[in-house]
C-alpha cells in the first residue's frame, strides 16, 4: 500500500476557506466530538467534486482521510488542497475495489463517516464499455460497504446523480420523480444506490444519497477545478476551453426543443455549493438501518444559450459556437426542487450562473492545460 501522509501545516488567516461561510451547524458536530476531530473517509478525494468537498471538510475542523486510484485525477491536487485549506488529507492510493486495502485503511483511520465519490461519471464511455462502470460504480460500492462492515462508521454519503430520474415527465424534478435512467451510467448509479439501501438495512450506519444536478465552476482561487480527460463530454469544461484556445467552437446539440431560445435546460450547481452540501449532510441527522435521497441542485434551469452568453461574460469574449444536431439522449428540461435539501440538510446553494462562470473561468485561463 503506497500511503502519503502528507505534511502538516497549520491554518493560516490567508486560508481562502477560512472566508467563506462555514456550513449549518457543523461547529456543534465538531464540538459535541471535541478531543478528537471526527474523522471522515472520502473516496475520490482527488477528483473533481471530492477535491473541492476535502477543502471545506479541513476549513469545518474535520480530519481526512482520502483514497483515489488517480484513474481521472492528479497526485498534485493534494498539494493543491493543502496549499487552500491550510492542511493536508491523509491520503492513501488504492482502488476501491481492492477490499482489503480499503479495509486496512478503515482499521488504521477509524473513519466515523464515509462519503463516496470514487467512480466513473462519463455516460457516452459507459456506452461503450458499461462492465467498467458496473465494476467500478457498483463493484466499488459493494467493496467499500464491505471494508466498513464491522467498523465504527456511522453515515454513509453517496454522490449520485439526477441522471437517475432519465428524461424527467416534470419539473421541478422532486425525489419521488420516477426513477428511470437511460444509461449504463445512470443505471450503475441507481444499483450503487440500491446496494447501499439494502446493505445498511441490518447496520449501525445510516446513508444519504445525494443526487447531484450539473456541477460546474472551480474553487475561487482558481487553484483546483475540473481537468476532463481528452474532449470534455460537459458543456461548461467544453466552452472554457474553447475560450483558452484549445478548441475552435463549441458545438450546441440543438436549438429546436420545446423551451424559450430552443437550447436545453439544466440546473448548473456551483461546485463549492456542492461541497458545502456535503459539510451540511456531516452534520444532518441519520437513522442507523436508513437511508435517504436529496437532491443537490439549485433550482434554477438555464439554457445552453444562457450559458454560453454567461460564459462569454465572465471570459470578456464571446464564446464562439455553432449549431448541430441534438445530442441523443438528451432531456429538454432538467432543474430540481430544492425543498427537501432545505428541510434535511438546511442547506441552499447560493451561487449563480455568473460566479460560476467567473471561477471556472479563474480556473482554466490560470490552467489552461488543468493540472499539466
Ligand atoms: P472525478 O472523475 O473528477 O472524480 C472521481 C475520482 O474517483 C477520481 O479522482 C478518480 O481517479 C477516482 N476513481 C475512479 N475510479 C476509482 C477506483 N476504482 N478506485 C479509486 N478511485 C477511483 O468525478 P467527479 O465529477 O468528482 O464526480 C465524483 C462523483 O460524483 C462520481 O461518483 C460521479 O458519478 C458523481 N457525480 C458527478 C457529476 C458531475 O457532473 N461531475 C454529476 C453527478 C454525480
Ligand atoms: N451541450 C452542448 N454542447 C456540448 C456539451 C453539452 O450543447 O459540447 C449541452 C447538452 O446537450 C445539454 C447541456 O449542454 O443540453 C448540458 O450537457 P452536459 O453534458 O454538460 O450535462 P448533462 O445534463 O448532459 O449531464
Amino acid at each position: 500500500m503506497r500511503r502519503c501522509r502528507k505534511k502538516r501545516q497549520h491554518r493560516t488567516k490567508n486560508n481562502p476557506s477560512d472566508a467563506m461561510p462555514k456550513c449549518g451547524n457543523t461547529g456543534d458536530i465538531v464540538d459535541q466530538m471535541s478531543g478528537n476531530q471526527p474523522r471522515v473517509l472520502v473516496t475520490g478525494a482527488a477528483g473533481y467534486i471530492g477535491s473541492h468537498t476535502c477543502i471545506e471538510l479541513l476549513g469545518n475542523g474535520f480530519e481526512v482521510i482520502g483514497v483515489d486510484n488517480f484513474d481521472n485525477s492528479e497526485p498534485v491536487v493534494l498539494d493543491r488542497i493543502a496549499e487552500l485549506a491550510g492542511r493536508a488529507i491523509d491520503f492513501v492510493e488504492l482502488d476501491i475495489r481492492d477490499t482489503d486495502k480499503l479495509r486496512a485503511v478503515v482499521a488504521e483511520y477509524q473513519p466515523t463517516a464515509v462519503i463516496h465519490f470514487a467512480g466513473l461519471k462519463a455516460v457516452g464511455e459507459s456506452v461503450e464499455k458499461p462492465h467498467r462502470y458496473w465494476s467500478v460504480n457498483v463493484g466499488g460500492t459493494l467493496s467499500l460497504l464491505d471494508a466498513i462492515d464491522g467498523s465504527a462508521v456511522e453515515r454513509f454519503i453517496f454522490s449520485s446523480s439526477c441522471t437517475v430520474y432519465g428524461d424527467p415527465a416534470n419539473v421541478p424534478v422532486t425525489e419521488e420523480t420516477k426513477v428511470a435512467p437511460i444509461s449504463p451510467y445512470g443505471r450503475t448509479k441507481l444499483a450503487a444506490e440500491q446496494a447501499i439501501i439494502d446493505c445498511l438495512s441490518t447496520r449501525d450506519c445510516g446513508g444519504l444519497l445525494l443526487r447531484y444536478f450539473n456541477p460546474v465552476g472551480a474553487h475561487p482561487s482558481g487553484r483546483i477545478g475540473e481537468d476532463p480527460v481528452g474532449i470534455p463530454n460537459n458543456l461548461m469544461p467544453f466552452a472554457m476551453q474553447v475560450a483558452v484556445g484549445r478548441r475552435a467552437a463549441l458545438s450546441i446539440f440543438g436549438n429546436d426543443y420545446d423551451t424559450p431560445d430552443g437550447t436545453c435546460i439544466r440546473d448548473y450547481i456551483h461546485v463549492v455549493d456542492l461541497a458545502l452540501g456535503h459539510v451540511a449532510a456531516l452534520s444532518t441527522a441519520t437513522t442507523a438501518g436508513e437511508c435517504d435521497v436529496v437532491n443537490l441542485g439549485t433550482g434554477t434551469g438555464s439554457s445552453v444559450l444562457e450559458v454560453v452568453q454567461a460564459a462569454g461574460d465572465a471570459v470578456g469574449t464571446p464564446i464562439a459556437f455553432e449549431i448541430v444536431d441534438r445530442r441523443a439522449g438528451d432531456a429538454a428540461v432538467v432543474y430540481s426542487d430544492t425543498s427537501k435539501a432545505r428541510e434535511v440538510l438546511g442547506w441552499t446553494a447560493t451561487r449563480d450562473i455568473g460566479d460560476m462562470c467567473r471561477d471556472h473561468w479563474l480556473w482554466q485561463s490560470q490552467n489552461p492545460d488543468g493540472y499539466n
